[in-house]
């Protein structure tokens, strides 16, 4: 069997710095909330919350705790709020994340109507949104669009993790919505890679796996990609491995979101490695 695996794989900046964070203040101060999941992926939610990384579900109330603000940001005024119930509040949002915040609260400032291309109930885009007084415009369909009226400026961002193909569909049909437009490719580069990898890998393997958490826009972006040409399977664990999905003669493909830990990678790989030899290549 060949195993090619798409480059970079495991943990992209912005998650590897909120999760820095969060240890380091662990250590600091003895005890830790993280204001929802700090990463959209179950295993390592898991091993975090070993460690004594406990996650603040979504209007959860804590009193005079240490909080960490999330990779994907959070609408400034719920800061606030714990800010006034006289929590410590750490800030891990990645500064992809923030330039976007920054962006929005410019155009709205400036009287554009903002609109957003990303998902409406990601925690990320309802952050962006708040930049805009929530007087922004959040995009998913055709139907959105569909039902914007006519702006004499309009300011477009991006949810950092939306493919750049489907976002620049969207600016298309949005054209014509208005006569000044100004538009921030504010998409991650680590995320534009990875699916230029994904593509790169349907061309090359007849079968693909997309390690990484169901619940990750990312990752399920990747498997999109993927699954459009070729079998493609997204496994959150080990377990969901069927190995009657492989033959020897196999060209396999691995890619993960960039929330899933390198370990996960190496624990698919011992696995392969114990049906059939394996030729492994990095891409
Ligand atoms: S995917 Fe990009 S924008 Fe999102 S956390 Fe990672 S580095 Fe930041």
């Amino acid at each position: 069997m060949i195993l090619y695996i798409a480059t970079p794989y495991g943990f992209c900046s912005g998650v590897k710095k909120s999760i820095s964070l969060a240890e380091k203040v662990l250590s600091n101060e003895g005890e830790v909330y993280t204001l929802g999941a700090l990463v959209h992926n179950p295993k390592v939610i898991e091993e975090l919350s070993k460690k004594g990384i406990k996650i603040l579900e979504k209007n959860g109330f804590v009193e005079g705790k240490a909080l960490i603000v999330r990779a994907h940001g959070l609408p400034q005024r719920d800061i606030e709020f714990y800010r006034t119930l006289g929590n410590k509040v750490y800030d891990a949002t990645c500064p992809l994340v923030k330039k976007v915040q920054i962006l929005a609260e410019y155009l709205n400032k400036n009287k554009y109507k903002v609109v957003i291309i990303g998902e409406k109930n990601h925690p990320e885009v309802i952050g962006i949104l708040s930049y805009t007084d929530d007087q922004g415009i959040v995009v998913e369909n055709e139907d959105d669009i569909k039902k914007i009226e006519n702006y004499p400026k309009i300011g477009i961002v991006f949810q950092t993790t939306q493919s750049l193909d489907n976002a620049l569909q969207k600016v298309n049909l949005i054209m014509e919505k208005g006569k000044e437009i100004r538009i921030f490719n504010t998409i991650c580069p680590e995320t534009i890679e990875r699916q230029e990898k994904a593509k790169k890998l349907s061309e090359m393997v007849d079968l693909a796996l997309v390690l990484g958490g169901k619940n990750s826009a990312n990752t399920r972006r990747l498997y999109i990609t993927l699954s459009k040409k070729i079998t493609t399977y997204h496994i959150e664990n080990i377990e969901e491995i069927d190995k009657s999905w492989f033959k020897e003669d196999n060209k396999v493909g691995i890619i993960t979101g960039t929330s899933t830990p390198n370990d996960f990678v190496e624990e698919v790989v011992e696995l392969l490695k114990s049906l059939y030899p394996l030729e492994i290549h990095l891409v």
